[in-house]
Protein backbone atom coordinates (compact mmCIF):
# COMPACT_ATOMS: atom_id res chain seq x y z
CA UNK A 1 0.00 0.00 0.00
CA UNK A 2 1.24 3.75 -1.14
CA UNK A 3 0.45 6.34 1.17
CA UNK A 4 -1.43 9.17 0.25
CA UNK A 5 0.93 12.67 -0.30
CA UNK A 6 -1.28 14.91 0.30
CA UNK A 7 -0.22 17.50 3.01
CA UNK A 8 -2.44 19.38 5.36
CA UNK A 9 -2.50 23.21 4.42
CA UNK A 10 -2.79 24.02 8.40
CA UNK A 11 -0.56 21.58 10.01
CA UNK A 12 1.57 20.07 7.78
CA UNK A 13 0.72 16.60 8.60
CA UNK A 14 0.66 14.08 5.55
CA UNK A 15 -2.31 12.50 4.61
CA UNK A 16 -2.85 9.07 6.20
CA UNK A 17 -5.28 6.87 3.70
CA UNK A 18 -3.64 4.99 1.30
CA UNK A 19 -3.20 6.29 -2.26
CA UNK A 20 -5.47 4.80 -5.46
CA UNK A 21 -3.39 2.02 -6.70
CA UNK A 22 -1.03 3.87 -9.94
CA UNK A 23 -2.14 7.41 -7.92
CA UNK A 24 -0.01 9.19 -5.60
CA UNK A 25 -2.88 10.65 -3.75
CA UNK A 26 -6.15 9.05 -2.01
CA UNK A 27 -9.42 9.44 -3.27
CA UNK A 28 -10.24 12.54 -1.33
CA UNK A 29 -7.27 13.89 -2.43
CA UNK A 30 -7.75 13.98 -6.35
CA UNK A 31 -7.60 10.30 -7.35
CA UNK A 32 -11.34 9.61 -7.61
CA UNK A 33 -12.56 11.30 -10.98
CA UNK A 34 -16.24 10.11 -11.05
CA UNK A 35 -18.14 7.58 -13.08
CA UNK A 36 -16.99 7.81 -16.67
CA UNK A 37 -17.71 4.51 -18.41
CA UNK A 38 -21.10 4.33 -20.41
CA UNK A 39 -21.40 0.85 -18.20
CA UNK A 40 -21.09 2.38 -15.02
CA UNK A 41 -22.86 5.87 -15.87
CA UNK A 42 -26.07 2.94 -16.79
CA UNK A 43 -25.36 1.19 -13.75
CA UNK A 44 -25.30 4.16 -11.58
CA UNK A 45 -29.08 5.39 -13.28
CA UNK A 46 -30.70 2.38 -12.04
CA UNK A 47 -29.51 2.34 -8.95
CA UNK A 48 -30.47 5.77 -8.31
CA UNK A 49 -34.88 4.92 -10.22
CA UNK A 50 -36.75 3.74 -7.16
CA UNK A 51 -39.79 3.33 -8.85
CA UNK A 52 -39.62 5.19 -11.90
CA UNK A 53 -42.29 7.61 -11.52
CA UNK A 54 -40.50 10.89 -12.17
CA UNK A 55 -38.52 9.40 -14.76
CA UNK A 56 -38.76 11.52 -18.27
CA UNK A 57 -40.61 8.95 -19.59
CA UNK A 58 -43.36 8.66 -16.80
CA UNK A 59 -43.82 12.40 -17.02
CA UNK A 60 -44.35 12.35 -21.11
CA UNK A 61 -46.65 9.18 -20.39
CA UNK A 62 -48.88 11.54 -18.05
CA UNK A 63 -48.80 14.74 -20.00
CA UNK A 64 -49.96 12.41 -22.91
CA UNK A 65 -52.79 11.07 -20.87
CA UNK A 66 -54.06 14.19 -19.89
CA UNK A 67 -53.76 16.15 -22.93
CA UNK A 68 -56.10 13.00 -24.43
CA UNK A 69 -58.29 13.45 -21.50
CA UNK A 70 -58.90 17.27 -22.45
CA UNK A 71 -59.42 16.39 -26.68
CA UNK A 72 -62.31 14.00 -25.08
CA UNK A 73 -63.88 16.49 -22.62
CA UNK A 74 -63.66 19.11 -25.44
CA UNK A 75 -65.27 16.92 -27.67
CA UNK A 76 -67.88 16.12 -25.71
CA UNK A 77 -68.73 19.34 -24.47
CA UNK A 78 -68.92 20.19 -28.15
CA UNK A 79 -70.79 17.48 -29.27
CA UNK A 80 -73.81 18.24 -26.18
CA UNK A 81 -74.05 22.01 -26.90
ZN1 LIG B 1 -5.27 11.73 1.10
Amino acid sequence: MVQCKAKSKRSGVQCRKHAVKGKAVCRIHGAYAGIKTPEGISRMKASKIKHGNFTKEAFQERRAFRELMKECKDCLSAANV
